[in-house]
């Protein structure tokens, strides 16, 4: 590298950056956090409390990331600042079962009646490759089926695109993934009923299981139909394959029952066969873990052939931070005022957007939302692409030089937690109108 001849900045941010990118790849630790879709210099984070962090240059945000989701209750909640304290003296880890893995076990089983066991792991990433192996070996098939957008984290089998031709193999999306892997994988496009009904008529029998993000958060926004969902779940039961929710990132944020819960109310007798969950029942900690039925759970090892492990699983300080989180969510009333919440941010900003002409769709669910530089809500991943991605790096940067931190991809979700106050909503469509108007005029 050819030493610089600029004079060493004094912004901290691109100091730490700089050093970093010398020794961790892209100088970060998880992609997206290297701002490459928005260009600029990635924030880093030096502490955080309810809905703000500090950046290293001791700059404050709003911040509509909360980790991704698990930040529900905003940062430093009392009451789980506090479980967590507790549990760090009594111990970090055991490699032995631990009675609070029970508790968290009972709580999340309460909230989710699809299911009927639980097994604690420490990401997402892991509890959905975790329920694609136990859907394999329950049902002795193959095949797996997902959705062009949804990211079920980065096992092998699921970093797959779709072939020319539904007939077609899937081909990786990543370097280092066999396409002999990729071959058991089925793409399709998101809410397409007759690409649907293809699959199925075309290779039913071979299909182990369907995985589906409900209310995909990872691109951007964007609700299954009613239909759609109802035909996933009638296809399922008929060719006997399993129909995988993935609500890491929908689980505990939609709804205090997921989005299950939702398609439960428009679908009667509605459930999953198995949901993966994350994020928010770690409130922040790695926890994650996937359930269903007793007779597919029981499949895992040590009662059956699937083998699953993890000599950080059910965390004793993790299944804390979860527990006291499931408590406060679980308080009548916190979705009601959490929905109105972001409900006035999605409204807020749709005004200022409309007030200087600026096309904006947008929607949300309990404490997730998502928004489109697009006159309509894309009903697929190919339609959430064209939005105006040179727009959206305006608006990003816009907001963030003025204090509100969004992630830095239009293809992400964004996220409102009970800490978030009227004013940062008010003070978040101020700055929002400010940079309306700077990319009308
Ligand atoms: C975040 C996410 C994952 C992956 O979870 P990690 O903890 O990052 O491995 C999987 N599925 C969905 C829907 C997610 O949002």
């Amino acid at each position: 590298m050819t030493p610089s001849t600029d004079k060493p900045s004094t912004d901290r941010n691109q100091q730490l950056f700089d050093r970093a990118r010398q020794i961790i790849p892209g100088g970060v630790n998880s992609p997206v956090r290297a701002f490459r879709a928005v260009g600029g210099t990635p924030r880093f984070v030096q502490r955080a409390q309810g809905a703000h962090f500090w950046d290293a240059n001791g700059q404050r945000y709003i911040d509509y990331i909360g980790s991704w989701g698990p930040m529900i209750l905003g940062h430093g909640h009392p009451a789980v600042v506090d479980a967590v304290q507790r549990a760090v003296l009594e111990g970090f880890s055991f490699g032995a079962p631990t009675e609070r893995e029970v508790q968290l076990a009972e709580a999340i089983l309460a909230l989710v009646p699809s299911m009927d066991m639980v097994r604690l792991v420490s990401s997402g990433t892991e509890a959905a490759m975790s329920a694609i192996r136990l859907a394999r070996g329950a049902t002795g098939r193959k095949r797996i089926v997902k959705f062009e957008g949804c990211y079920h984290g980065h096992a092998d089998s699921l970093l797959v695109k779709a072939g020319s031709g539904l007939a077609t193999f899937g081909n990786p999306t990543s370097a280092g993934v066999p396409p002999e892997v990729a071959q058991h994988t089925t793409v399709l496009e998101y809410n397409n009923l007759a690409q649907l009904e293809e699959a199925f008529s075309l290779f039913g029998a071979e299909i182990a299981c369907l995985i589906i993000e409900p209310i995909a958060g990872n691109m951007n926004f964007v609700r299954a139909s009613v239909p759609f969902m109802t035909r996933c779940r009638q296809l399922c039961t008929q060719h006997g394959a399993l129909l995988v929710f993935d609500e890491v990132m929908t689980g505990f944020r939609v709804a205090l029952g997921g989005a299950q819960s939702i398609y439960a109310k428009a679908i009667p007798g509605f459930r999953p066969d198995i949901t993966v969950l994350g994020k928010v029942i770690g409130g922040g900690m790695p926890l994650a873990a996937f359930g269903g039925p007793r007779a597919v759970m029981e499949q895992l090892a040590p009662l059956g052939p699937v083998y699953q492990a993890g000599t950080l699983s059910g965390n004793p300080v993790a299944t804390a931070c979860g527990l006291a989180t499931l408590a406060e969510i679980s308080k009548p009333g916190f979705f009601d005022a959490l929905s109105a919440r972001t409900r006035s941010l999605v409204a807020g900003l749709s005004a200022a957007a409309a007030e200087y002409g600026v096309p904006f769709s947008t929607e949300c669910e309990g404490g997730m939302f998502g928004f489109f530089l697009l006159p309509e809500l894309p009903q697929n991943y190919q339609a959430v692409m064209k939005s105006d991605s040179a727009g959206f790096n305006i608006l990003f940067h816009g907001l963030l030089d003025r204090g509100v931190y969004i992630a830095p991809a239009l293809y992400e979700a964004g996220f409102v937690s009970a800490a978030h106050s009227e004013q940062d909503i008010a003070e978040t469509v101020a700055v929002a109108r400010a940079v309306f108007r700077q990319m009308a005029g």
